[in-house]
């Protein structure tokens, strides 16, 4: 094994915030008991919901296939404990508008019973790589890191590109999440395992596994366990502490140098970033035939008793949870579902785990940075700017609703990171104005694809028409034809069908 390495290029802008992280690790992760009730969205990745197929009063299994893959892009959501549906209904979750989304409710039976698996599971380099993408395409496996992208559809989309690197993201850089650091400690092994796995259903012979220079224990710990596996492929990175150099785009640049194209993806440019949790729920798949029914998460801030990381069910509330690490405290006042940074903010603790909480943050109320006032036009927001954009020239185009102009200044690179926001002397909320407009863009660009498939219809349906008058008159010429042939009564019948067929149309 080779020793980490520094050979790194630039990423622009970024800050360094204060990380608040030891709270979290200095525990080991804990289990959380299987609660008495699971809720599980339906809607937990990026892509149309997956479709029920289970019905109220039916019994589940733990790790039974409870909603199946639905159109084009998509996960399959498995049941994380065995007991009873008892009901399919809007639920409140952590999503960007806030309304409540439709979720599978399984009153646990406590017994924890698996779906039956199979007696040896194959190894995984038996499989040839496609067999090997089907398979993790049905494990319920999305992107851990935030981005919940389907990782079996990832990874099928990069397999029909030049690939030259894998890279394992272990840069956990925004404050207060550690739940990447610690399953590095705890369940190298199994990230390393799952970079086995992902290199041979690629077909790429090399991986980097990149982690921050601030979490030592867990480089260790990589190392020690690279050291047994001796396997060359696999090369450590490390980058240095600054936020958000854990964003796909950032990492790429740090490690390879090379900038992935606006509006591209890192696959353009020959990598592929998985998040070192989503290797570790791969290999539980493949190795172990369990789905992605669980997950580490960080549950931290002055609001709760005992910060700590857990590995919780999917489905679990939130209240559970903190129950578990001896409930809240007086300064409990504010519930952040991921980091202070890119989380977002809920009103009710109902709220479940899902495939995406990295993080539950609850503390006491951030002051205000004071009163909005008018730009300076200082020019601090672009210098922090990790993409290199010009957040005070988005925010007037946002202002005007101007369309064109924010995508010609790049506001879908936008990262949503946050860093102009913290820097911005007028304390003008950039990336929420932003997050706005970039919806707004959205809606629009979603109407546009609506008016589209409604014209298409309506062309297709008027074309069908038409087909099916050509061939009835082709039909009633032909059987008049014949009918002049056969005689007076054979016309009275063509006569019938005629006057029938208007009146259809009529
Ligand atoms: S940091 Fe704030 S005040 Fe300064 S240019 Fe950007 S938006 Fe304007
Ligand atoms: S939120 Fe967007 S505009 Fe602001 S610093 Fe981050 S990437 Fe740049």
């Amino acid at each position: 094994m080779s020793a980490p390495t520094y050979d790194l290029g630039k990423l622009h802008g970024g800050l360094r915030l204060d990380a608040h992280k030891s709270q979290s690790t200095a525990r080991p992760i804990m289990d959380v008991p299987v609660p008495g009730q699971l809720v599980l969205p339906i809607g937990q990745h990026v892509g149309d919901p997956a479709q029920p197929i289970v019905g109220i009063g039916e019994y589940v299994l733990k790790g039974q296939l409870i909603a199946e893959v639905h159109g084009t892009l998509g996960a399959p959501v498995h049941a994380s404990s065995s007991g009873k549906v008892v009901s399919i209904e809007p639920w409140p979750v952590a999503r960007r508008f806030g309304e409540p989304a439709p979720c599978i409710v399984i009153e646990c039976d406590g017994k924890d019973r698996p779906v039956e698996l199979a007696e040896i599971a194959p190894a995984f380099d038996e499989l040839p790589p496609d067999v090997l993408l089907q398979k993790i395409l049905h494990g319920g496996i999305v992107g851990l890191g935030g981005a919940v992208f389907p990782t079996a559809q990832k990874l099928m989309q990069a397999t029909t590109c030049d690939l030259d690197y894998l890279l394992l993201n272990g840069v956990e850089c925004e404050p207060y999440i550690s739940c990447d650091d610690v399953l590095m400690r705890e369940r190298a092994a199994e990230v390393l395992g799952g970079a086995q796995i992902l290199m041979h259903a690629l077909s790429i012979d090399r991986c980097y596994i990149v982690v921050e220079s601030d979490k030592p224990e867990a480089l260790h710990r990589l190392a020690e366990v690279m050291a047994e596996l001796d396997d060359e492929r696999l090369v450590l990175k490390l980058v240095p502490t600054i936020y958000p150099s854990g964003g796909e785009d950032q990492l790429v640049q740090l490690v390879t140098n090379l900038e992935v194209p606006s509006a591209g993806l890192p696959t353009d440019i020959g990598c592929l970033v998985q998040n070192v949790g989503t290797a570790a729920a791969i290999y539980d798949w493949i190795h172990d035939q369990e789905p992605l029914i669980s997950r580490v998460t960080t549950i931290t801030g002055n609001g709760v008793a005992a910060p700590m990381n857990v590995r919780a069910r999917i489905g679990t509330t939130v209240a559970d949870v903190v129950n578990f690490v001896g409930g809240y405290t007086e300064h409990a006042s504010q519930l952040i579902m991921g980091g202070p940074m890119t989380g977002k903010s809920v009103n009710t603790d109902r709220v479940p785990l899902v495939k995406a909480t990295n993080c539950v943050l609850i503390m006491s109320e951030t002051p205000s940075p004071g009163p909005e006032i008018a730009c300076i036009r200082c020019g601090e927001c672009a210098a922090v700017c990790p993409v290199q954009l010009l957040p005070q020239q988005l925010f007037w185009y946002a202002c005007a609703d101007d369309e064109k102009s924010l995508r010609s200044y790049g506001l879908t690179d936008c990262i949503e990171c946050g860093c102009c926001d913290l820097v911005c002397p007028s304390h003008i909320p950039l990336t929420a104005d932003f997050r706005k407009a970039k919806g707004r863009i959205r809606e629009l660009a979603d109407e546009k694809a609506r008016a589209v498939r409604a014209r298409q219809r309506f062309e297709a349906r008027n074309e069908r028409l038409e087909r099916d008058k050509r061939q009835r008159e082709q039909e009633l010429a032909r059987q008049k034809k014949h009918a002049k042939a056969a005689g007076p009564a054979a016309i009275a019948e063509i006569l019938k069908r005629k006057q029938q067929q208007k009146e259809d149309e009529d």
